[in-house]
């Protein structure tokens, strides 16, 4: 049987509390990559509740761990307000697709989140804008809330192309959203040199960048729609650097790599934000 059959969603949160530009809800996503087997991914999830301790009822904190280990660590999360998250689904909801892993399965895992658009997926998985605008299709469809990733690369932002470049991205994956299903993407802005480099953007480069994206956003879903969707930092995010980075105006909160296979550290991230 499906979770989501048996248990009431355990979503409060899927929207930010109050409507208006630096109201809404902070989020934090922690994406283990392939690490963790599923009993150090028990280990970590239990870890992470008894750290994050009750925190996480001033923002939404969500773990993404690999798929194997999705069931076990839903299995420790469900008494705790911390979310499941996958890392990657395809787009069809089943058939010949040899490895693969549909929206339906990772919600009978007890995901509530999908990372779409990974740049570490589009550097080694083919994976591209069209395959991605498929994945969000399919994700809204199934009621998963999908991250979506965007950013550029070293070659690109030192080409003075960064803005181009992650306009164009969201360009190419958002353009068929119905305005009505906007509310329930979150964008995370990824700038691929920071990404386990430990170069961070800094806040001020990071705004920048996260106001222009607010602005496509008002221009394709309106004003109040642009000013609910929360659009996250990635790359190399840690303690020192989170408090300064979350407290922009368009920063909602970060997609954490690294500094998420650590509870204590994940933690004092997530601390930042309230
Ligand atoms: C990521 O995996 O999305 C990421 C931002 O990694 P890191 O925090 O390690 O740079």
């Amino acid at each position: 049987m499906n979770v989501w059959q048996a248990e009431s969603f355990p979503v409060s949160l899927h929207f930010p509390r109050k409507v208006g530009e630096s109201m809404r809800r902070p989020l934090i996503v922690g994406n283990w990559k392939m690490y963790k087997e599923p009993d150090e991914a028990v280990g970590l999830a239990r870890a992470l509740i008894s750290a994050i301790g009750g925190m996480e009822g001033e923002r939404d904190v969500v773990i993404c761990p690999p798929f194997v280990c999705l069931q076990p660590v839903f299995q420790v999360l469900r008494d705790s307000s911390i979310l499941l998250g996958a890392q990657n689904m395809h787009w069809e909801a089943e058939g010949a697709y040899t490895g693969e892993i549909s929206g339906a399965m990772i919600l009978t895992c007890g995901c509530t989140y999908v990372i779409l658009g990974h740049s570490e997926r589009r550097l080694y998985c083919a994976e591209t804008d069209a395959t991605i605008n498929r994945k969000l299709t399919a994700a809204l469809q199934c009621d998963l809330l999908p991250i979506v990733c965007v950013g550029e690369s070293l070659e690109q932002r030192q080409a003075g192309r960064a803005e181009e470049v992650v306009l164009g991205q969201m360009e190419a994956v958002l353009s068929h959203v119905a305005a009505r299903d906007a509310l329930k993407i979150s964008l995370a802005y990824e700038p691929v040199w920071a990404i386990g480099s430990g170069k961070t953007a800094t806040a001020t480069q990071a705004e920048e960048v996260h106001g222009l994206m607010r602005e496509f956003l008002r221009q394709q879903f309106g004003r109040e729609s642009a000013a609910q969707i929360r659009i996250l930092y990635g790359g190399s995010v840690k303690p020192e650097n989170a408090a300064d980075l979350f407290a922009q105006e368009d920063i909602d909160g970060g997609l954490i790599g690294g500094a998420a296979l650590n509870a204590e550290t994940f933690a004092a991230i997530v601390k930042t934000t309230g």
